[in-house]
């Protein structure tokens, strides 16, 4: 594997593939690698002859400096993932490499990034469009993996690239669960013991969504209640919010039943640590599929890396 830490060189890389008739798929990332990265990077690695990875911790999306100083890194444990999952660049820039001064230019994607996370941590999205927009822009024509795990994101970047016509092709990837259903996150990590036990609240909350819409609940704040009830009953737990939303755009529909695609979506704290998870809220409660995708995809036994 081949590290570039300038964005020139990054370029040039992806550039010289494409010359050599190997076509780039790209895995953004903010690095602290676990299976849920590496099934992107497998995925990316099913389909193209190079493989980009980019690890870049991007202040810009991040609404707390607590939380920006807290976020785990270890590059060469990343490198090491990255090496034997067979990618062949990784872009790991400096901050000062991304922004050399504060940027005068940052995107907003109206509507699809403005709920939810949007609200909950201002600018948030306007940092993640931005610095996706700098990645690709870099990168030149690609086909880029994003994972379910965060939903909102996926959405925002999709209308990114279509309202801005980028030569670039999304592709979602299921999300990646611990044995206990617990989604893989970087922050995971971060949990305490008696915090990492309790996370498995969002889970059973989107559990009982699905129960809900399975039982013919269809009216979205019903099926929010339930699944808010759930993270209430854990003392550990403090809510961010519940929702059923339309999966193509997160707006809140009026009855679920003329919803082609409903997707539950929750978001908790658990101390210092925010989680979010959310599922297809047709797929079978009680099992993984529609919310984990292949079972394969599954840890066996071991979290993170
Ligand atoms: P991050 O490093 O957290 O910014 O995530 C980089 C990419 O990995 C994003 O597209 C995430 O959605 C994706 N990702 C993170 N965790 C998971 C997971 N558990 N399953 C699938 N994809 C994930």
């Amino acid at each position: 594997v081949e590290v570039v830490r300038t964005v020139a060189a990054f370029t040039g890389r992806l550039a010289a593939a494409r010359l050599e008739g190997r076509d780039p798929g790209l895995v953004p990332t903010m690095g602290a690698l676990h299976a849920g990265h590496r099934s992107l990077i497998e995925a990316a690695a099913a389909a193209h002859g190079h493989v980009a990875v980019s690890i870049f911790v991007n202040p810009l999306q991040f609404d707390h400096q607590g939380d920006l100083a807290r976020y785990p890194r270890d590059l060469g444990a990343d490198l090491e993932v990255c090496a034997a999952a067979g990618v062949s660049t990784v872009f790991a820039p400096s901050v000062e490499e991304m922004y050399p001064c504060p940027p005068r230019t940052t995107v907003h994607v109206a509507q699809v990034g403005e709920p939810f996370e949007g609200q909950v941590r201002p600018g948030h999205f306007d940092g993640v469009a931005t610095v996706v927009a700098k990645l690709f822009s870099a990168a030149g024509a690609c086909t880029a993996y994003f994972g379910e795990k965060d939903f909102q994101q996926l959405a925002v970047v999709r209308r990114m690239v279509s309202d801005l016509s980028m030569p670039v092709q999304v592709v979602a990837c299921p999300i990646v669960r611990a044995p206990d259903g617990l989604a893989l996150s970087s922050r995971n990590a971060l949990l305490s013991d008696e915090d990492r036990q309790a996370a498995t609240v969002l889970w059973r909350a989107l559990d009982a969504g699905r129960r809900a819409v399975a039982d013919g609940e269809v009216r979205p704040d019903r099926v929010a209640g339930a699944m808010a009830d759930v993270v209430r009953s854990e003392p550990r737990a403090s809510l961010d919010y519940a929702a059923a939303v339309d999966a193509s755009d997160l707006s809140t529909p009026a009855s679920l039943a003329d919803t082609a695609s409903v997707r539950l979506l929750v978001a908790a704290r658990l101390g210092l640590v925010r989680l979010i998870d959310n599922c297809d809220a047709r797929a079978m409660a009680g099992s993984r599929d529609g919310c984990n995708g292949a079972a394969a995809l599954l840890v066996h036994g071991q979290e993170g890396r």
